[in-house]
């Protein structure tokens, strides 16, 4: 019985999260959840899980949450530095890191300094801090196993090489707006954004899959997890979002994981990893797929991959602003604030406008972060 804690368990990949253990129960628990402000949400789930503690980072719902589990044995706690503190509990074995932003990287970061194996969503954490993240990983033995489906997809392609690889080849939906031109991208609403074509997803990640940030943040993911330069990841958009992603080796070959689009594959596979487990999902029916496409990115008309290549380049505090100012320009964007493509506008800006810090310690990037969303 593997006990596993889930940061974020209100959003997208928390509630798949628990899908996929509700169909597991004689194989894993859940020992703890945090939710950001769904005080409503996380009730449910924990009556529903019985988990031993609950955090909710909205201190201002703490009376809810605590109220509504009265009568369980569930411990209620509030407040970010709850949700980090708790990550050393003995009993977890595994943290399930999917806080959307920057929010997570303080929590992911502590269940590695503990040594808990952590199945990462939270991209972010990668982004901001990928090399003292990875460094802390190393040091105190805890594995991160990708959550993401297209890390999931070369992670799977590389178990069992040995060899060095050529590149990454990651593939990108194109999301929503594939295709269109500037002019018409200079239209484009909050509703058209958050129409994914073929994933359902927390907004922020949505948004992020329309302006292909969400292709640059996971490029840096990539040279973290797999310690391939970025010039050696190259996206290719796929629309059909059937092949997951590639690797091709030096001899050549080419190995691709597929499967059809549903984050509960790479869920699953991250928490039973190595082991395959039994899976309800619908398979891939080829005849449904009669033709698999593949384009290479418009890097020009959607500039946050350019942008995020630029990043990852310069290296040091230089993603950590890039994703602070994303984060802030996304948000800004769902409140109606700005336009569709003052976002590549305003991390282009805070890039431009950063102290740059070549070795920066976690304090840097936190005050980076500040910084750059104050700004
Ligand atoms: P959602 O917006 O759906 O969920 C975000 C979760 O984070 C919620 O549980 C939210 O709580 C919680 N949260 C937000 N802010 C805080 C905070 N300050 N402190 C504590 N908890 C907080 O996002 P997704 O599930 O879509 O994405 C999560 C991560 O996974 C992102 O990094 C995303 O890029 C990545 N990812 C997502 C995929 C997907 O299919 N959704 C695919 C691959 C990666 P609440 O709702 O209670 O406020």
């Amino acid at each position: 019985m593997k006990r596993i804690a889930i940061l974020g368990s209100t959003g997208s990949i928390g509630t798949q999260t628990l899908n996929v253990i509700r169909r597991h129960r004689d194989l894993f628990s859940v020992e703890v959840l945090c939710a950001g402000s769904n005080a409503t949400l996380l009730v449910e789930q924990a009556l529903e899980f019985d988990p031993n503690a609950v955090v909710i980072a909205d201190g201002s719902k703490y009376e809810q949450v605590r109220d509504a589990l009265a009568s369980t044995n569930v411990k209620v706690y509030a407040g970010e530095s709850s949700m980090v503190d708790l990550m050393e509990m003995d009993s977890i074995d595994m943290v399930l890191a999917a806080i959307v932003g920057f929010a997570g990287l303080k929590p992911t970061l502590r269940a590695i300094e503990c040594g808990k194996p952590v199945a990462l969503a939270n991209k972010e954490t990668m982004v901001v801090a990928g090399a003292l993240v990875t460094a802390s990983a190393i040091k105190h033995h805890a594995p991160i196993l990708p959550v993401d489906s297209e890390h999931s997809a070369i992670f799977q392609c590389l178990v069992g090489e040995v060899s060095p690889i050529d590149k990454i080849l990651l593939t990108a939906s194109g999301g929503p707006f594939r295709g269109m031109t500037h002019e018409q991208l200079s239209h484009v609403t909050l509703a058209q954004a958050l129409k994914h074509p073929n994933w359902s997803m927390g907004r922020k990640v949505t948004i992020d899959s329309a302006t292909l940030m969400n292709k640059g943040l996971e490029v840096i993911e990539a040279k973290w997890l797999f310690g391939v330069e970025a010039k050696d990841i190259e996206v290719v958009v796929h629309p059909q979002s059937v092949v997951h992603s590639m690797v091709q080796f030096h001899d050549g070959s080419v190995k691709a994981q597929l499967g059809v689009p549903t984050m509960e594959t790479p869920i699953q596979y991250a928490l039973t990893y190595p082991e395959r487990i039994e899976s309800h999902l619908p398979r891939l029916d080829f005849s449904k797929y009669p033709n698999l496409v593949f384009e290479k990115p418009d890097r020009t008309t959607f500039r946050c991959l350019d942008l995020a290549y630029r990043a990852i380049e310069r290296g040091g505090n230089m993603p950590c602003v890039m994703n602070a100012a994303n984060e802030v320009a996304v948000q800004q964007f769902i409140e109606g604030r700005i336009g569709f493509l003052d976002i590549a506008d305003c991390v282009e800006h805070a890039m431009q406008q950063a102290v740059f810090i070549a070795n920066p310690t976690l304090e840097d990037l936190f005050l980076t972060d500040k910084t750059i969303r104050n700004q």
